[in-house]
Order: C-alpha cells, then sequence, then structure tokens
C-alpha cells in the first residue's frame, strides 16, 4: 500500500516530469478545459480512466460511480451530462462497464444490501429487459460478463433518452454515444459498438425531448 504522505511526494514528482516537457503545461490548462470526451465509467480503482484511453488532463470529463449507471433521478449524472453537452459541447460520450464489476455482481445475488437496494436495483431493472438472452446462458461467469455488457447498453440507452443529448444531435450531429467495456484481466478496451443512430431512432416514439417532434425522421418519410 502506497503510505499516504508518499503521495505527496508523487504529485512533486508528477508536476516536474509534466512541467519538464511543457514549461506552460500548467498555465495553459488552467485557462481553459476543451474535453471532446464525457467518460461515465464505474468507481472501482481498478480502472484508471486517462491512463486506460491514454488521455491528458484536460482531455476527459469524467463521473464514475457505483456499476455506470445513467439513472434519470440521479442529479448527479444528469448534471454531468449536461454540463458536458450543453456547455463544453463534447464530441463522444462513452458509457465504460468493466468485467468483473462487483456492483453487478452484487445486484445478482439475493441479498438485502441496504442503503445500496435502490442504486443495484437499476441492473437488476436491466437483466428483467434481458432476462430470455441471460437465462440461456448456462455458464455463471459468462452470464455474469453478458450483464456487464448489457447494463453499458441500457445505460447508453438511458444518455440518449435525455433531453441535451437529443437536442445537440439534432442541432449539430454530436454527441455519439459509446458504450465500451474494460477487460480487467488484460488492460484492453472493447468496443461494444452500438448503433447510437438505431437508438435514437428507436426511443423517440417515446422518449423525444426535442419539442419538434423530428428527432431521428427516417429518410423520405414527413
Ligand atoms: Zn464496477
Amino acid at each position: 500500500m502506497t503510505d499516504y504522505n508518499e503521495i505527496f511526494e508523487n504529485n512533486k514528482r508528477w508536476v516536474a516530469t509534466k512541467t519538464a516537457t511543457d514549461e506552460k503545461f500548467f498555465e495553459k490548462l488552467a485557462l481553459e478545459q476543451k474535453p471532446d470526451y464525457l467518460y461515465i465509467g464505474c468507481s472501482d480503482s481498478r480502472v484508471p480512466t486517462n491512463e486506460i484511453m491514454g488521455l491528458d488532463a484536460g482531455e476527459v470529463f469524467v463521473h464514475r460511480n457505483i456499476a455506470n449507471l445513467v439513472n434519470n433521478v440521479d442529479l448527479n449524472v444528469m448534471s454531468v451530462i449536461n454540463y458536458a453537452v450543453r456547455h463544453l459541447q463534447v464530441k463522444h460520450i462513452i458509457v465504460c462497464g468493466h468485467y468483473n464489476c462487483g456492483g453487478v455482481k452484487a445486484a445478482m445475488e439475493s441479498a438485502d444490501l441496504g442503503l445500496l437496494n435502490p442504486w443495484l436495483r437499476n441492473i437488476r431493472d436491466v437483466y428483467r429487459l434481458h432476462k430470455e438472452e441471460l437465462n440461456a446462458i448456462e455458464d455463471e461467469h459468462a452470464q455474469y460478463n453478458r450483464l456487464v455488457e448489457l447494463n453499458v447498453q441500457e445505460q447508453c440507452v438511458n444518455v440518449i433518452k435525455t433531453a441535451a443529448v437529443q437536442q445537440s444531435y439534432l442541432a449539430d450531429h454530436y454527441p455519439t454515444v459509446h458504450g465500451w467495456v474494460y477487460d480487467i484481466h488484460n488492460g484492453e478496451l472493447i468496443d461494444l459498438k452500438i448503433d447510437f443512430e438505431k437508438i435514437l431512432h428507436e426511443i423517440q416514439e417515446i422518449y423525444d425531448l426535442t419539442g419538434t417532434g423530428r428527432l431521428m425522421k427516417k429518410k423520405g418519410s414527413k
């Protein structure tokens, strides 16, 4: 374990490394942030956001919570999405889950987890939506991995349900939403290649918040 005081020594070394390659690194960063990416991931300490993406300070706006959930009554994640889209004008929103997610695992267990119950309930809802597919998977580990992926997919849908994303996409054609899984066993990032435009089109019937009734009209339709 890293000693508490060592962290400040580490910090000094980090500052020195940064300024050695670019004297004005912090000066420039202090002026403004203009990240192209919003990353919504799990709080798990084994998933170091900037490192796995190879991005530096200032390049990614980050929100993390247990099991990377996008809950529409969570003021925290909703504020982050709103700010990232409307003010920072990010071009990509990424929901990133990871295999071996303790939150997803806990949600699959038959146990009263107290305060975590309402939070993890969101994952049980994902299970309910995809019950047939998940129940058909015999291997427990494979089933759990698939739930991690489906949870990412459903949270992407939740991002697309927001007014900020719908309105911005209609006006400017960004941001696009991506679903990723980080493989904790080998450090690899896997793009689940969710079909953003298809989801946007499918959810418009019920979730259109653009006020125009034309979020994603099919080509040729009036
Ligand atoms: Zn996790």
